[in-house]
């Protein structure tokens, strides 16, 4: 007969992403007994290298006071941490936006920061690892999951079962806890992937981050990392995504420079190219009887914003700010906390959907007329200060 062995915690949280990790630290912070469980067998550690990661992230101000909150900020390396100082955007035509800096506010020097994947994993797993309050369960996935009176039972692989007041699925796009739980998506697959690469530079390229919407619906960034190291995320259709990152060096780098012209300086690439599917991923309701749902598994956004981590880390804050602003001691399952949370993460959430959804749909309308409005609105609202600083308002705030 299988044996089953049952374990007590406050919350379990399933996926040690940056979201999960971020989540179980908060929880923890607050006195919670909390589980990980990831299906990985290892740590989600990766090694250290010289070469910078070719997963980066464009955080904002919001991200970035969560990290410090959680002490994680302090251990990452400012080295490798390169400070926005402008943003410019150009249109197929003749459209432009420019934020600065100084367009936001007197209190930040920066439109947010670039910072790589692999620092703020390791920093996360280390301070996890440590903590008195989580327990990792690794190598164990979710098998079901019910709730018994004021507890959710978590029935994971092996035979281990778990009894906590609150269940957290950060486990990625495709969730598997989502679907376990019933929770339906609708995901809308973008006839785009994103080539993502790091070059160095023989330019200075100042912290300004640049983006171009080509005629053809490409859109392709180029965004600043310290030593004048830029990294690449084109978004473009699948042929020619397989045929960018199979091409040689050389020839990619024409391709890049026949794209955006040649004011970014030589190029010469230093980490090879990966290619990323890219999904709208819709979720509705985010949380159910002692369940929430937080990161890319409550909602997938295209990357045209970098805005995709800045909503899961949101999700935590959000999450940390109602539990730490009751006064009494609370059930962090309870329905009026869960249910306050979803209310307050679906507005910001189904704004940037929105926004990044229509502005993908937009630049792949090709008539002149259509071209002239976006690029003749863009030079609109580069003239409207206060619009842009509206603008930058709701980015800092995902
Ligand atoms: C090209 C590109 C560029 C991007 N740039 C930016 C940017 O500049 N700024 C930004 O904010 N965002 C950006 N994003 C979005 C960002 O990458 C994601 O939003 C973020 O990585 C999601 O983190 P997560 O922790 O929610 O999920 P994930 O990183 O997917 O983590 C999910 C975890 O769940 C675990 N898991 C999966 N299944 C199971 C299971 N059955 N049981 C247990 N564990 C399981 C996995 O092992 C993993 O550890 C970008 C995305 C792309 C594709």
């Amino acid at each position: 007969m299988k044996t089953v062995q049952t374990h007590q915690f406050d919350s379990v949280v399933i996926g040690a992403g940056i979201t999960g990790l971020a989540m179980a630290l908060s929880l923890a912070e607050c006195g919670n007994k909390v589980a990980i469980v990831d299906q990985r067998l290892t740590p989600p550690t990766v090694d250290e290298s010289e070469e910078y990661d070719t997963r980066i992230y464009a955080l904002n101000e919001n991200s970035v006071a969560l990290l410090k909150k959680l002490d994680v900020w302090k251990y990452c390396d400012q080295q490798r941490i390169q400070p926005i100082t402008a943003m410019k955007v150009f249109g197929d035509k003749t459209g432009q936006l420019d934020f600065n800096a100084k367009d936001k506010s007197i209190e930040n020097d920066s439109l947010g920061v670039i910072i790589e994947s692999r620092q703020l994993i390791n920093i996360l797993y280390k301070k996890t690892s440590h903590h008195p309050n989580i327990k990792y369960l690794l190598g164990l996935s979710i098998e079901g999951t019910d709730v018994i009176e004021r507890l959710r039972v978590v029935s994971l692989s092996g035979g281990l079962q778990l009894y906590c007041r609150l269940l957290v699925a950060s486990d990625g796009l495709f969730s598997p806890t989502r679907s376990i739980v019933g929770i339906k998506e609708t995901i809308t697959e973008y006839d785009h992937f994103a080539v993502v690469a790091n070059y160095q530079s023989d330019q200075d390229h100042y912290g300004v981050a640049k983006q171009w919407f080509l005629s053809n619906g490409d859109i392709l960034a180029l965004l600043p990392l310290p030593d004048n190291i830029v990294s690449l995320v084109w978004s473009t259709q699948k042929d020619n995504a397989s045929y960018l990152s199979g091409i040689n060096e050389d020839k990619r780098i024409k391709e890049i420079l026949s794209k955006v012209g040649y004011g970014i300086g030589r190029l010469k690439e230093v980490t090879r190219p990966h290619v990323f599917p890219l999904r709208l991923i819709r979720v509705n309701p985010i949380f159910l009887n002692r369940f929430i749902l937080c990161g890319d598994a409550a909602h997938g956004v295209h990357p045209m914003a970098g805005q995709g981590l800045n909503l899961g880390l949101a999700d935590v804050s959000t999450f940390m700010e109602l539990i730490t602003n009751k006064q009494t001691t609370i059930d962090i399952g309870e329905y009026s906390l869960l249910s306050s949370y979803s209310r307050r993460r679906v507005e910001s959430v189904t704004l940037m959907q929105a926004l990044t959804h229509s502005l993908y749909v937009g630049f792949h309308v090709n008539t002149p007329w259509i071209s002239w409005v976006r690029n003749t609105g863009m030079n609109i609202i580069n003239g409207l200060p206060g619009l842009k600083k509206l603008l930058l308002k709701q980015a800092g705030h995902a």
